[in-house]
């Protein structure tokens, strides 16, 4: 193998120790979405428990299994996007806990929870102005008032009232938190015990207290990814955790050709635009192809040794980002699955 992602236990553990210091005394729920951003799901698992993570946002019903089983039974795994019988039924099995943002998934979830002879882990989402899944405003007294309903047959138990913000702006973030003020609201008013708000992602948590209600779901800052545009790592409390480097399998004239290229997930429009980090300090890197790319040599530069695209030394994800005008967590979820990532305590500069 050509090129690995290195991650930083070390960096993971000093970013959820950040957060949640900061978010205290909501909890942090660990967003492990897009096989952690990239990172690998087992990479991660097994760090966020040891640093005391109990939440975990899987995003799918077959993610949230795999992290069930990479996991165990402790730690309260919450899935999204919830569909399909056949997962839904594993899901109510395993004890997964389940948004529920459309009403007539309520109703499945209910009559599959009843079946099983379990109860259902429902945290019904109100739609708070994004418009893609969520329960509409108009339809939230109704939707409370069937979950109260089954919620007194043990089919069901709300757990959670929660939304998710547009982040395009603080107006429309602070529209967004009126609706989602109200939702719980009719909640209270309905005679149910209180659930858990959740409302916030990694910008909001992080710089807006009053969205942080009893839980807030991280995922970019976890991983040590800032956004574009925004503050720094530094700023945030946070470091990067992968460190993505690539060998080199040729010499020639001026240049050295890594062996990392487009189809390996790395944008091909980063040629011309950013640095690298080889044995010799920052170098251009000049273009990226489909299968290699091409950096400026340095004095002595040979085969077999590597060069730090992006990570703790060299240029962060986000910075990439900012060249090609895109987002770090895209740079990060990009890479390809074929890359190894291999987890270890520190990832050294060097
Ligand atoms: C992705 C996602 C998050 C985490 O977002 P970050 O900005 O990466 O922290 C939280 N909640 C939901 C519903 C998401 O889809």
């Amino acid at each position: 193998m050509t090129a690995v992602l290195r991650v930083s236990r070390t960096a993971l553990r000093g970013n959820l120790a950040s957060l949640r210091a900061r978010v205290a005394p909501a909890e942090l729920m660990l967003v492990v979405k897009d096989d952690a951003y990239g990172h690998g799901l087992a990479n991660v698992i097994p760090t966020a428990l040891a640093a005391g993570i109990t939440w975990i946002g899987a995003f799918d019903l077959p993610t949230a299994l795999r992290v069930r089983a990479l996991a165990g039974d402790e730690v309260r795994v919450f899935a999204w996007m919830v569909a399909g019988d056949e997962s839904l039924r594993a899901a109510l099995d395993a004890g997964i806990d389940l948004g529920v943002g459309d009403p007539a998934l309520l109703d499945e979830v209910v009559r599959l929870a009843a079946a099983r002879g379990v109860t259902a882990r429902v945290h019904l989402k109100i739609d708070t102005g994004l418009h893609r899944n969520g329960i509409r405003p108009e339809q939230w007294p109704d939707a409370v008032a069937r979950t109260a309903a089954a919620q007194t047959t043990g089919a069901l138990s709300l757990e959670g009232v929660w939304s998710h913000l547009a982040e395009a702006s603080d107006d429309e973030d602070d529209a967004a938190r009126a609706l989602f003020e109200q939702a719980l609201a009719t909640v209270r008013e309905a005679g149910l015990p209180r659930p858990r708000a959740h409302l916030a992602a990694s910008a909001a948590a992080s710089l807006r207290p009053e969205f942080r209600y009893d839980m807030v779901r991280i995922g970019a800052f976890s991983y040590g990814i800032r956004p574009a545009g925004g503050p720094g790592e530094d700023d945030l409390g946070i470091a990067p955790v992968g460190a993505l480097e690539a060998e080199v399998v040729e010499v020639r004239d001026s240049t050295a050709v890594l062996g990392i290229g487009a189809l390996d997930g790395l944008p091909s429009r980063l040629g011309g635009r950013v640095r690298a980090l080889s044995p010799a300090g920052m170098v251009a890197l000049d273009h990226v192809d489909d299968l290699t790319t091409s950096v400026a040599a340095w004095p002595g530069a040979s085969v077999g040794q590597t060069v730090r695209l992006y990570g703790t030394g060299a240029l962060s994800a986000t910075d990439l980002a900012e060249a090609i005008d895109t987002i770090g967590e895209e740079i990060a979820v990009r890479l390809s699955p074929l890359i190894e990532r291999r987890a270890e305590d520190d990832v050294r500069t060097r």
